[in-house]
């Protein structure tokens, strides 16, 4: 595995929106032990605030990957692949790997991928991503530590939305 220098600049995120901002020090790609795609840097409080308690204690501080392959089991891995960490080790539902209702979308404020499509048949239009947006912008959320992926959920919420609406359009597409 290639392994890049270390000097990185570190870019300490926006102020107002840190829990949104990119991970800061992505040192190198690492690949999921168990599905081979490209793991998502995550940082090591989204996994210490996720992960069943009796799992804290092996988490270290940094060198984590988040796998969003919807089909793959493992949730977390580090870059030295010498831990794994699947869905049943965290306490809560990974949206994007689940199949049945609910598909939990946006950790910060409860929202599914059920309940964006209730909304959207209900009011013609998503009353939820625009409060989602208000909410981002007021500095409400805490994507770090709700989100498995760490990362903010607007860029799939947004896709999700585009996925119902495109499909309530259509002629008998049930989502
Ligand atoms: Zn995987």
């Amino acid at each position: 595995m290639k392994r890049r220098d270390m000097t990185i600049e570190q870019d300490k995120g926006c102020a107002i929106h840190a829990c949104c901002s990119p991970m800061a020090n992505p040192q190198k790609t690492a690949s999921c032990p168990a599905c081979g795609a490209v793991g998502e840097p995550v940082k090591s409080i989204t996994l210490r605030s996720l992960l069943q308690p009796h799992l804290l204690q092996q988490v270290q501080d940094e060198g984590y990957r988040f796998c969003a392959s919807p089909e793959c089991q493992l949730v977390y891995f580090s870059t030295d692949g010498a831990q794994t960490f699947s869905r049943g080790d965290l306490t809560l539902r990974v949206g994007v790997k689940e199949v049945g209702a609910p598909r939990p979308l946006c950790y910060c404020f409860d929202h599914s991928a059920e309940s964006l499509r209730e909304d959207w048949v209900l009011n013609g239009k998503s009353t939820i991503l625009e409060s989602i947006k208000a909410e981002v912008k007021a500095g409400n959320c805490r994507c770090e530590v709700t989100n498995p992926s760490g990362g903010c959920c607007l860029g799939d919420v947004i896709k999700k939305m585009k996925a119902i609406a495109a499909a309530e359009r259509g002629p008998s597409n049930g989502l």
